[in-house]
């Protein structure tokens, strides 16, 4: 299976804020839309970074409560790792699990056109073993 077909199940939406959106208003969004990070994006739709649950943990551990009124600029990642809609499920499990992040946006030809959480990408994953499975012990049955 590829990041492609949990983009056409899941749908393209990528939630996004601009850079100088205060980090307690992302975390309201990120409570609201249960989901685990917000793509921040400039003014010309430009991809700025990335903000996680883990950099407003990070963020408040750092800088105490004054972090909530900072900009998501001052704590997002700037250096953002994408995936391809071409993608293997198992390649961008192995990204995420080597870079130690759990959200990838997907880019075709230099557009954004959707992200994937490992969260989709177990779910599947566990889906196309339970299937691999289902088949063999139908083949071991018929052989039998
Ligand atoms: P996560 O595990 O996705 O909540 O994120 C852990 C850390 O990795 C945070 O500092 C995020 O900003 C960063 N991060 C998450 N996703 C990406 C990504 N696709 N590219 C670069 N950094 C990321």
């Amino acid at each position: 299976m590829l990041v492609e077909t949990i983009l056409k199940e899941k749908g393209r939406e990528v939630v996004s804020v601009a850079p100088t959106t205060p980090v307690a208003e992302a975390a309201k969004i990120l409570s609201a839309r249960r989901i685990g990070s917000v793509l921040v994006r400039d003014d010309g739709g430009g991809i700025a970074g990335i903000l996680s649950e883990r950099d407003i943990v990070r963020g408040i551990a750092d800088h105490g409560a004054a972090s909530i009124a900072m900009p998501v600029s001052a704590l997002m990642t700037r250096d953002v790792v994408f995936a391809s809609p071409a993608d293997t499920l198992d390649a961008v499990l192995a990204v995420m699990t080597e870079r130690r992040f759990r959200h990838l946006p997907v880019l075709e030809n230099g557009r954004l056109v959707g992200l994937v959480s490992i969260g989709d990408v177990v779910k599947r994953k566990i889906e196309e073993v339970t299937e691999e499975a289902e088949g063999l012990r139908a083949f071991v049955q018929g052989a039998g």
